[in-house]
């Protein structure tokens, strides 16, 4: 079995008197495409917020690569290889696509090999390429979710969290993220995927938890989950 990335165990966080997380554990392997899928107000993005030191926890523990991470802040964790793409995006606006790719590398001083992987990111997103000088802002939602996703890959992620990639995006749009949500995995990046759209991120992940009010309710390989008639009734709308 693969070597253990990333371990949360009975993780507690609460806003004020609101229990947002209740007690949940959750495992993620190196290599692996795990996805978090759940109701609106779950606790899906405070869970990656946790996971990435934006978010204070009151009990519980999360470990990365075998130590906890109580307390290390976001750029140390960035560092270190862990890197999320917010729901919402959060690009630059006002600097131009390659600005927003140099931005995502600056945990590095490789130059060569951030000019070589800003190339790499123009060859996954021909988009990109196409608008390279263009103001991030004025890109449309889907352009700005991949500049995201290519953003977060320039710092050399070993894990990289997603938060919703598909919010908001048309039909093609959203099967293009996906089809490049599955590439990165397939190069090695260990990926959590948190989705609203339950039936697409199942087919995509290996392995899903299934997050109800706080806690995680179901978890197992999505595949098998797919096929669950719980699942189907609750988050397939089948
Ligand atoms: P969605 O799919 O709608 O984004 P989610 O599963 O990501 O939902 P969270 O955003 O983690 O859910 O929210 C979990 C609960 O915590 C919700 O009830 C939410 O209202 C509450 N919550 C989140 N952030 C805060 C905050 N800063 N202050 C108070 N309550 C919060």
């Amino acid at each position: 079995m693969k070597d253990t990335l990333l371990k949360i165990s009975n993780l507690k966080v609460a806003y004020g008197g609101i229990h947002a997380i209740k007690g949940i554990d959750l495992e993620i392997r190196d290599g692996e495409l795990v996805t978090l899928i759940g109701a609106n107000g779950a606790g899906k993005t405070t869970t990656m917020k946790a996971i990435t030191g934006l978010q204070a926890w009151a009990g519980g523990e999360i470990e990365y690569l075998g130590k906890s991470i109580k307390g290390v802040p976001s750029h140390e964790l960035l560092r270190q290889g862990l890197a999320m793409v917010p729901e919402g995006r959060g690009v630059f606006a006002r600097m131009t696509i390659t600005e927003n790719l140099q931005m995502g590398a600056y945990t590095r001083d490789d130059t060569a090999g951030i000019s070589d992987d800003i190339d790499r990111m123009f060859n996954i997103f021909p988009r990109l390429k196409e608008r390279a000088n263009q103001l991030a802002g004025t890109m449309s939602g889907g352009e700005q979710q991949m500049l995201a996703m290519a953003r977060a890959l320039m710092s050399q992620p070993r894990l990289l969290l997603l938060d919703e990639p598909s919010m908001g995006l048309s039909p093609i749009m959203v099967q293009k993220i996906f089809e490049v949500v599955r590439d990165i995995s397939a190069q090695g990046v260990t990926v959590l995927l948190v989705e609203q759209n339950a039936s697409l991120a199942l087919q995509a992940a290996d392995r899903a938890y299934v997050m109800d009010s706080g806690l995680i309710t179901m978890s197992g390989d999505s595949k098998q989950m797919l096929d669950d008639p719980k699942v189907k009734e609750a988050y397939l709308g089948e």
